[in-house]
């Protein structure tokens, strides 16, 4: 860093600031993290250098020997981890695991069942600004109005009558548990493949917090940044059936070289997941998600479902007259870094909507736990009712932050 701050401090400065800003408020959007210095490490390294395409043992370069050991460990650990036939760890990021999934299975205009983004689905499961939506014909299913829970009698009746050859699961902001052999049995009644995709639950899965989904999908993507603490990326785990179809899709169809220091540091994030402390951590990210919804519902915000079994809490703000973007901008203006969401059959456009998401993994590695929830839960409720009283919101995030500081210093 020294080296960096005499030739560019410019860079050096925005690296400071970032660090300062993480310290200094609290981070409660569900899809971020804070990754250990041990994978911020890896990701620093002169492995960014490496041309490896192909697969260890099977590159197109000279000089893969070092970098082969990497992906290596990085799988054996994974597969250790999940209990998967086979996992790809070079995907860029969870949209391109995504891509490859699609390619894998898929041929352009084949249809898709998956999530409609309004009621929590990601833009890479048929939005029509994405691949997905343009080269397939995706079919959306949504929660039901009254009970906000996947219904899965219309996921059932949409299969049936469009006759899918692919059904997704998995999602960006449904903060209960899916349930993954109702879908399984779903698609084997239609013949379709299951994706599961885990880019929000797999931390919890790797720390046995949530059931995990290997045993019901073909295909499972997710990332690596969000609830499982590690680089920003993505990965694959399949049957070994599909495991050549899906390491064809990654590299050559969809990507070129790996990101081998990338690579590295999901290593060692599978290695920091393997760990009994990190069982501990899944388990109270999600205990600090349910009291944090709790707190947030006794101050009259609405949690979407009635409550979470997950790292997160979706809340309707309509009782309180407040929007998610007016909420996001107070709650930011106080340190509170969280993100407005559309709610299920949102009457507002998603630059408004009527709610926002909070996750607890930023707050958890940083050590907190019930009682700072309750403190959290009020202090977003004052920020959004109270704009006016931000002054005193962002003294109580000071002082919260100071005794669980974002990377401690030293
Ligand atoms: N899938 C789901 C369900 C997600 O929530 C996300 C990201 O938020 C992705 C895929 C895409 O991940 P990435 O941003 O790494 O491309």
């Amino acid at each position: 860093f020294a080296q960096l701050r005499r030739q560019d401090p410019e860079i050096a400065r925005v690296l400071i600031d970032e660090v300062e800003r993480l310290r200094g408020g609290l981070q409660l959007i569900a899809s971020e993290n804070l990754a250990s210095p041990a994978v911020i490490a890896a990701l620093g390294s002169t492995l960014t250098n490496k041309y490896a395409e192909g697969y260890p043992g099977r590159r197109y370069y000279g000089g893969c020997e070092v970098v082969d050991r990497a992906e290596t460990i990085a799988v054996e650990r994974a597969k250790a981890l999940f209990g998967a036939d086979h996992v790809n760890v070079q995907p860029h990021s969870g949209a391109s695991a995504n891509l490859a999934a699609y390619a894998a299975l898929l041929r352009p205009g084949d249809t898709v069942l998956a999530m409609a983004l309004s009621h929590g689905g990601h833009l890479t499961h048929g939005s029509k600004v994405n691949f997905s939506g343009r080269w397939f014909d995706v079919v959306a299913y949504g929660v039901r109005r009254d009970t906000e829970t996947i219904d899965y009698d219309e996921v059932r009746d949409l299969a049936v009558r469009h006759q899918p050859k692919m059904i997704i699961c998995g999602a960006t902001a449904y903060p209960r548990l899916v349930d993954h052999a109702v879908f399984r049995g779903i698609a084997d009644e239609v013949g379709a493949w299951l994706l599961v995709d885990a880019a929000h639950t797999i931390g919890l899965v790797a720390g046995r917090a949530v059931p995990s989904p290997v045993p019901h999908a073909d295909v499972i993507t997710f990332t690596t940044h969000k609830a499982m603490r590690g680089p920003r990326g993505g990965g694959i785990l399949c049957t070994a059936e599909l495991a050549s179809r899906i390491d064809r899709a990654v590299f050559p169809f969809t990507q070129g070289g790996p990101l081998m220091h990338a690579v590295a540091a999901k290593a060692v994030a599978f290695g920091e997941a393997l760990r009994p402390d990190f069982r501990a951590y899944a388990a109270q990210v999600i205990a600090n998600a349910r009291a944090l919804t709790d707190a947030l519902a006794a101050e009259d915000m609405r949690p979407v479902s009635g409550g979470t079994d997950t790292h997160l809490a979706l809340i309707d703000l309509r009782d309180l007259g407040v929007t998610g973007v007016a909420a996001e901008r107070s709650c930011a203006a106080a340190g509170i870094i969280l993100n407005r969401n559309a709610i299920p059959y949102d009457p507002e456009p998603p630059t408004v909507t009527s709610g926002i998401r909070l996750g607890t993994p930023c707050v958890t590695t940083q050590g907190m736990g019930v009682s700072e929830m309750k403190e959290i839960g009020s202090m977003v409720a004052q920020a959004v009712r109270r704009p006016g009283a931000i002054t005193s919101v962002a003294e109580r995030v000071t002082r919260l932050t100071r005794g669980h500081p974002a990377y401690p210093r030293g």
